[in-house]
């Protein structure tokens, strides 16, 4: 895709500091990190949902962050636990628009969070779960 900043990158159009890459998938250093050694894994396909991913890739790009996970907890590179992130769709986040599956460190402090509502510690009834894991369930291949 002409006008996206991973196809671009991808495509050495622009400048990026690429820790992997093979035939089918990216992984590079995010330009606004959240904490130090954030890394963002990519297909090299555009597509803008992680759904519209076949499997086989999308498996391949959670072994590289596996590995990734990894070679981070060896190096000296501080970090407590990790995170992995993907926002999908724009409700959730999303501001590139070429899926991609973040990993960052993560330590005490570091003053990243998540924000949530107001009724979250509200626990839904057995019935509710029930009802929406039927209604998803189903929608299921
Ligand atoms: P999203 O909100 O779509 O999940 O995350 C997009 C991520 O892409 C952000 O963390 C942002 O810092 C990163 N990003 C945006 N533009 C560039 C860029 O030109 N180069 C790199 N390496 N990362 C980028
Ligand atoms: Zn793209």
């Amino acid at each position: 895709m002409t006008d996206c900043i991973f196809c671009k990158i991808i495509n050495r159009e622009l400048p990026a500091s690429i820790i992997h890459e093979d035939d089918h998938v990216i992984a590079f250093m995010d330009i606004q990190p959240v904490n130090p050694g954030h890394i963002l894994v990519v297909p090299k396909v555009h597509k803008e949902l992680i759904a519209e991913v076949d499997e086989d890739l999308t498996s391949r790009m959670f072994k590289i962050a596996a590995k990734i996970n990894r070679a981070i907890r060896k190096s000296n590179i501080h970090s407590e636990g990790i995170n992995y992130f993907l926002a999908d769709g724009e409700a959730a986040g999303q501001e590139v628009f070429h899926t991609h599956l973040h990993i960052f460190p993560r330590f005490r402090n570091d003053g990243f969070g998540l924000r949530f509502s107001e009724n979250y510690t509200q626990l839904p009834q057995r019935e509710e779960l029930d009802e929406i894991c039927v209604t998803i369930k189903e929608s299921m291949e």
